[in-house]
């Protein structure tokens, strides 16, 4: 059946409840969730190696469920039993899970697990989620809370960091948990994952409500599509009712790692919310599959400016050949590349650390070289809170009299006349 039809379908009020045939290995719980409490399943791609996945490990499984993003939610890879069962570790990887303790757990939506190696430990993806040895080497300069968040902090979870904008850590659940993530500290609690309560949410509403300078909130966590439609739908109301807020942002990676959480009624509600920005978390172009495709499409088409974020990665997507069909592959799906972040110094992230002249390499073998729009902005967090510091390679190259000197995309130099300018004269010429 043709996507076309697909959707033609689901626009068809009001949706056929879908019950998951009558099926001897089906569990009753599962039907009895099924029945009680969803509207009827929106359908869902699914990539035929994603389908090959599923039927091989979870093959109780209906493709309904599959589709669920609950589902998926519930059926996440989070211990050394669940992993073993799908995976071949490396000896590595098994002492290293075996090890952990506290926060950051393992965590892989089945969906997402998909996409990896089943075999090879160093596959990209694979290492950006199942924990090594590595993360246990802690180098010089690295720190739980490297950006200085903490300090900034002006409510529970708020962020203040910036004149005119906050960032806003709305729960500590993400549906998967990268290994080098920034906020290692406050996602996947020991002993299950903390929630930020709706208490907290309203002491930083009430800030909110009394700074006026604050004109752009960005959602954050954890990931806000973790959040029910309901919660999602209240937080976003009352940001609104804020007059001063003139611009809301969500940044979440489920559209890459739990594209099913994209359903037409949470589109619906971030509809009402407009003018809604979103930057979605991609690392590497094996994330740019059916199901990616249809979670972009929906948020596009709802009017949603979709930019993208990408952590560069040591030996996952430091080089031109990842990077290129990745912003490529993010252009077509109408998701422009907006920020690219040099690894943050957290505790035990060195291994996926770059020299920050790597990413100038990138930015360079993009600017001029393909689409301006695919060319994201290099940036550094600074250390202790100094925010975000954009890198780009310099294109300088001195002055003659009143000629600036400029080198293009191909390393060309080329005179621009700018009498009475000092630009470049530090540099001769
Ligand atoms: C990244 C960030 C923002 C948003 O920065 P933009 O450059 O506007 O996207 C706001 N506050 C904090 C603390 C941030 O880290």
């Amino acid at each position: 059946m043709s996507l076309q039809v697909l959707r033609r379908r689901e626009l068809k009020p009001p949706l056929r409840t879908v019950r998951p045939k009558p099926d001897a290995h089906q569990t009753s719980f599962t039907n009895i969730e099924a029945r009680a409490h969803r509207p009827a399943p929106l359908r869902f791609p699914v990539g035929v190696d994603t389908k090959a996945f599923y039927r091989r490990f979870w093959p109780n499984t209906s493709t309904v469920e599959w589709n669920d993003w609950r589902w998926q939610m519930r059926a996440r890879i989070k211990n050394l039993a669940e992993l073993s069962r799908i995976f071949r570790l490396s000896d590595d990887e098994r002492t290293a899970v075996e090890r952990h303790e506290g926060a950051l757990p393992v965590g892989i939506t089945p969906y997402y697990a998909s996409l990896m190696s089943l075999t090879d430990a160093r596959e990209p993806l694979r290492r950006t989620h199942i924990m090594t040895g590595d993360e246990y080497v802690r180098l010089p300069g690295e720190d739980d809370d490297p950006l200085g968040e903490d300090h900034d902090t002006v409510a529970p979870g708020l962020v203040h960091r910036y004149p005119d904008r906050v960032l806003f850590l709305t729960t500590g659940t993400c549906s998967t948990y990268c290994r080098y993530c920034t906020r290692a500290r406050v996602v996947g609690n020991p002993g299950g994952e903390y929630q930020f309560s709706t208490r907290q949410w309203d002491q930083a509403l009430a800030y909110l409500e009394t700074h006026t300078e604050v004109r752009d909130v960005l959602l954050s966590g954890g990931d806000p599509l973790t959040l029910g439609d309901d919660k999602l739908d209240w937080l976003l109301g009352r940001l609104r009712a804020i007059k001063h807020i003139e611009f809301v942002r969500i940044g979440s990676k489920m559209p890459t790692v739990t594209p099913q959480r994209i359903t037409k009624s949470l589109v619906a509600i971030l509809k009402k919310h407009h003018p809604l920005w979103m930057s979605l978390h991609f690392t590497h172009p094996n994330e740019l599959t059916p199901e990616t495709t249809e979670a972009t499409a929906r948020l596009a088409d709802a009017g949603i400016p979709l930019g993208s974020q990408t952590v560069l990665l040591k030996d996952i997507n430091d080089s031109p050949a990842v990077m290129v069909p990745l912003m490529h592959g993010l252009l077509k799906r109408r998701v422009r590349p907006y920020y690219l972040y040099q690894c943050d110094p957290i505790r035990g992230s060195g291994h996926f650390r770059t020299p920050v002249s790597k990413g100038l390499e990138i930015i360079q073998a993009l600017r001029g070289h393909t689409t301006g729009y695919a060319t994201p902005i290099f940036a550094v967090d600074a250390p202790g809170g100094g925010g975000k510091i954009q890198l780009a390679p310099d294109p300088v190259v001195g002055r003659d009299g009143d000629d600036l000197l400029l080198r293009n995309f191909e390393g060309k130099v080329y005179r621009y006349p700018d009498p009475g300018g000092s630009l470049g004269s530090d540099k001769g010429a």
